[in-house]
């Protein structure tokens, strides 16, 4: 009779904690740099989800560094409230695979909130380089060999994969040069210390459009439909047979969180993926929101499963990892 007290005044708990959640700012970690692509995901769907969650504050922990398995690893351990929260990209895919010592599991530590959007990346340059289209570049990387520096965002992160990719079709090897984040990654490109770097459309397009920085081409396997990057070629008509990566974003929140708190959240990141402002915003930056079944988490769950199964060879044959 005590234990079903107990159990009963437990349920009750937990009942009355969803009825209220949230009641206190929730906290969503960005695993990279703030200013740069995965940080402007989230300021803008932090924004959109405020009013679906009663307008609860929700404010941004960058917590940069390591591929972005740092800030992932803080949420993996954090109270399952509701309170801290994770967005993070492609990097829940690959980082099992790029990571030799990988401090959590992706598929077993979280739950998935569900998927947020699309995000093609770029091949972008320094202003100085002399080449102005990806002609001219593939050429000054043959006569540079061995003197190219390629920035990314850590061991982990996109910019790492697409990178990676890169150097393999190109068959050059670049020195990498790792930041917490594309967003200094992006001040040194444009200020000339770094040659090149792959990078969301999310970081790019208003750097392309003021001429910051050159780009040569998308990585997605279409054009795009975005006016600042629509006469960029892609990489596989450039001649890189078969280059495609998207790159995607989630937003997932520890294991354990209790479900009626979870349904919360993912009904207010449906009104935020339908929010015009979100969408606006979104497009402009040559991101493409998700709908439908993809927002739902278990089929998150399923795509993100689908993507380490993705990635795992084409990373073990890069022979890349780190520990
Ligand atoms: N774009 C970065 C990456 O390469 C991450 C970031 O700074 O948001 O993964």
């Amino acid at each position: 009779m005590k234990k079903l007290l107990i159990v009963a005044a437990a349920l009750a708990a937990i009942g009355a904690h969803a009825q209220s959640y949230p009641s206190k700012p929730i906290s969503i970690v960005v695993p990279f740099t703030a200013g740069g692509p995965t940080d402007r995901v989230a300021r803008d769907l932090a924004e959109a989800m405020r009013k679906p969650l009663g307008g609860v504050s929700i404010i941004i922990d960058n917590v940069a560094g390591a591929g972005s398995s740092i800030g992932s690893n803080k949420v993996a351990k954090a109270a399952p409230d509701g309170y801290t929260l994770l967005v993070n990209h492609i990097a829940m895919g690959t980082m099992p695979s790029l990571l030799r010592n990988m401090p959590f599991k992706v598929e077993s530590d979280f739950e998935y909130v569900g998927m947020i959007n699309d995000v093609p990346m770029t091949l972008i340059g320094r202003p100085t380089l002399p080449a102005q289209n990806y002609k001219d570049l593939s050429g000054w990387i043959a006569q540079n060999k061995g003197k190219i520096n390629l920035g990314n965002a850590g061991i982990g992160s996109a910019s790492h994969l697409c990178g990676l990719l890169f150097q393999n079709a190109v068959a050059t090897d670049m020195t990498t040069v790792p930041y917490k984040g594309t967003a200094p990654a992006m001040t040194d490109l444009m200020g000339g210390q770094i040659d090149l770097m792959c990078d969301q459309t999310t970081n790019t397009t208003q750097q392309i459009e003021g001429k910051k920085v050159i780009a040569y081409a998308v990585t997605t396997s279409k054009p795009l439909t975005t006016p600042a990057l629509k006469s960029l070629p892609t990489l596989q008509e450039s001649g890189l047979k078969g280059f495609e990566v998207t790159i995607w974003h989630g937003i997932y929140a520890p294991k354990g969180t209790p479900a009626d708190v979870l349904a919360k959240l993912n009904t207010a990141l449906k009104a935020a993926l339908k929010d015009p402002d979100f969408i606006k915003k979104q497009e402009a930056l040559g991101a493409v929101v998700v709908t439908d079944k993809r927002v739902e988490p278990a089929e998150h769950k399923k795509f993100v499963a689908a993507e380490i199964a993705k990635w795992s060879p084409v990373i073990k044959a890069a022979g890349v990892y780190a520990d």
